[in-house]
């Protein structure tokens, strides 16, 4: 059997998730999910779905969905397009853009995924070191040839951003499509959606799985030009999002109320526990996101150990070249203190 299987994905190493363990007790702070419930209007929302309506297919265009998102953000239905979660998006924006021996682009470290989707398209890699201050220079992303760029924007596992001066400068610079990936975006204090209008080249992508607590329904969705949304459409399932992921992400979507109350929180706990970390003696950037990265204190990997022998889970990550570093999800303050208390004991 693998004697047919492409080589390209006989050599993929596969990406790897975060860990979800199965058994109980433990305080996750390892996969960047938010610490606080979906808003009640998403759950009352289910429970009206919930019934013989089931039997139908889901609406192939998320009709719906595209409408409230279109208008929080003040763009036409026709600039989006809803993904199952934003991974399935930038699956489709891979197989869109980038060919056999085709080059992509991303810069490092960041979200591990972008170098599995280029690599199952058989495409080429050109990857783009970050600047110690976690900036990236157009020229050293620019080059003849490359067919789609991604950027995690705030980027993972650093938690800084690039701000939308110098999002729009390397849009400037490219002659393919930037895939400004902004799972993150909502924790963020700046986003690229206003550049869509400007730079024709710009595709914002959303996801519900960090800012509205919905990981496990699996729902994200893009902003770009309609003539780019157009031809996406064609490459997507007809059928990528069910019924109920969809009215749940236009419930959360309308309830931008209880979203912003739960980002305030998530941002003040950010603040708390990056100026925890810098007082015991750690490197850690300024994060815009719903985590912070941890470096150049004690070495990562026995606190990693010593936290999770506490039943903490945190994210051990480590990249080529660099020591490893722990990424800590933002939970509730209640976990905070827990994960203080038990890594001030163990250290
Ligand atoms: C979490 C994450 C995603 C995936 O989001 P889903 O909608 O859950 O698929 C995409 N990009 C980055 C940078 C992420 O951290």
């Amino acid at each position: 059997m693998n004697a047919s299987l492409q080589p390209h994905i006989l050599d993929l190493a596969g990406y790897v998730p975060g860990e979800q363990p199965q058994g109980g007790g433990f305080i996750k702070l390892n996969t960047n999910e938010n610490p606080y419930p979906p808003s009640p209007r998403v759950i009352s929302a289910l429970a009206d779905a919930i019934g013989d309506r089931l039997r139908l297919y889901p609406d192939p265009l998320a009709t719906e969905f595209r409408r409230a998102a279109a208008d929080l953000h003040g763009v036409s239905p026709d600039m989006i397009m809803a993904g199952n979660g934003s991974d399935d998006i930038l699956t489709i924006l891979t197989r869109a853009f980038v060919g056999v021996g085709e080059i992509a682009a991303y810069p490092t470290p960041s979200y591990l995924l972008y170098s599995t989707l280029i690599r199952i398209q058989d495409g080429r890699e050109h990857v783009v070191p970050f600047s110690a201050d976690w900036k990236l220079r157009p020229a050293d992303v620019a080059r003849a040839g490359l067919k789609l760029v991604y950027l995690a924007n705030p980027n993972s596992p650093s938690g800084t951003a690039l701000s939308r001066g110098e999002v729009a400068d390397l849009a400037a610079a490219l002659p393919c499509p930037l895939v400004v990936d902004e799972a993150y975006g909502d924790f963020a204090d700046e986003h690229a959606i206003p550049l869509v209008r400007d730079f024709p080249n710009v595709i914002v992508t959303r996801t519900f799985s960090k800012g509205y607590s919905l990981a496990g329904i699996r729902l994200g969705y893009l902003i770009a030009r309609p003539e780019i949304v157009e031809q996406l459409v064609k490459v997507k399932d007809s059928y990528n999002c069910d019924a109920l992921s969809l009215v749940a992400g236009t419930a959360a979507l309308r309830d931008q109320d209880y979203h912003d109350r739960m980002r305030d929180r998530v941002v003040a706990t950010r603040s708390r526990l990056t100026a925890a970390l810098r007082k015991m003696g750690y490197s850690v950037p300024d994060s815009q996101a719903n985590f912070v990265w941890a470096t150049g204190g004690p070495p990562a990997e026995p606190t990693f150990a010593r936290l999770k022998e506490r039943k903490i889970l945190v994210r051990l990550m480590k990249y080529e070249g660099m020591e490893p570093g722990l990424r800590i999800s933002i939970g509730t303050d209640a976990e905070i203190d827990r994960l203080l208390e038990v890594w001030n004991e163990t250290a």
